[in-house]
């Protein structure tokens, strides 16, 4: 997958509006087994070509990577609220949200089967970008991400949802089924495999469940096609072991 763009509420100028990305694995520096469009520093690539493919993410929401701020996500429900962006660019240890009201800071989250995702309101001029994997399911993180938000004025939420493991390519143990349905008690997070006597887990539809829960309308919530395990344009950590990420961005 190359580098899919889109704008959120108004594009007459001088409209608000709020501008994402989501990369994929295709059209970058990197080399084996980082290839192509890493945008991870914390993973063991060459730290040049993470700068080079940073400059691409960056400029397909026309910022430079200064304004970027980046996290290496512990699967937790702590959220940032970023004031500004850089220096070259941050990456935040810590935290699995990021939101912020500042127009050109651009939030990065990185995943590899997780699923990214970004939120905005345009008319309050708020955005956020959350890292959820089943852990930060049952941690609570997309929740906590809406409700700093909201304490930041928005009332009136988009998401997007990027690339992340389907249900058919992540088969888990069953407690961890029971553990993330016990901490979920009000969602279906959970599925069985179409072809397999083995639980999956589909945290996609849990973040979606997750998002209908905290008020921000199914009809406003965008799911990017593609899963991270099965398509060979995308880095998946589950699929390769030793790999890169990708990511979203967004900005005000
Ligand atoms: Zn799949």
């Amino acid at each position: 997958m190359k580098i899919v763009t889109g704008q959120l509420g108004s594009v007459a100028p001088g409209g608000r509006s709020a501008i994402w990305a989501a990369t994929g694995r295709l059209g970058g520096h990197s080399r084996p087994p980082f290839d192509e469009l890493n945008l991870a520093s914390y993973v063991g690539d060459a730290p040049e070509d993470v700068e080079r493919n940073l400059q691409i993410a960056a400029t397909s929401i026309g910022l430079a990577t200064t304004n970027l701020v980046l996290m290496k996500g512990v699967h937790g429900a702590q959220v940032l609220i970023v004031e500004r962006g850089g220096p070259v660019p941050d990456v935040v240890p810590g935290f699995d949200a990021l939101v912020t009201k500042s127009p050109g800071v651009g939030l990065v989250v990185l995943a590899a089967d997780c699923v990214p995702l970004v939120l905005a309101d345009v008319v309050n001029q708020v955005v956020g970008a959350v890292h959820c994997g089943w852990r930060g399911l049952t941690a609570g993180v997309v929740p906590a991400a809406v409700e700093q938000m909201r304490l930041l004025g928005a009332d009136q939420l988009q998401a997007v949802i990027g690339p992340s493991i389907c249900v058919k390519c992540y088969p888990v143990p069953p407690e961890r089924v029971l553990e993330v349905r016990a901490g979920l008690p009000a969602v279906i997070s959970a599925a069985a495999c179409p072809d397999s006597e083995v639980p999956c887990l589909d945290v996609g539809a849990g973040v979606r469940a997750q998002l209908a829960a905290a008020g921000v309308s199914p009809r406003k919530v965008q799911t990017l096609a593609g899963c991270t395990a099965h398509t060979a344009g995308l880095f998946s950590y589950r699929r390769d072991g030793v790999t890169g990420r990708q990511g979203m961005l967004v900005r005000l």
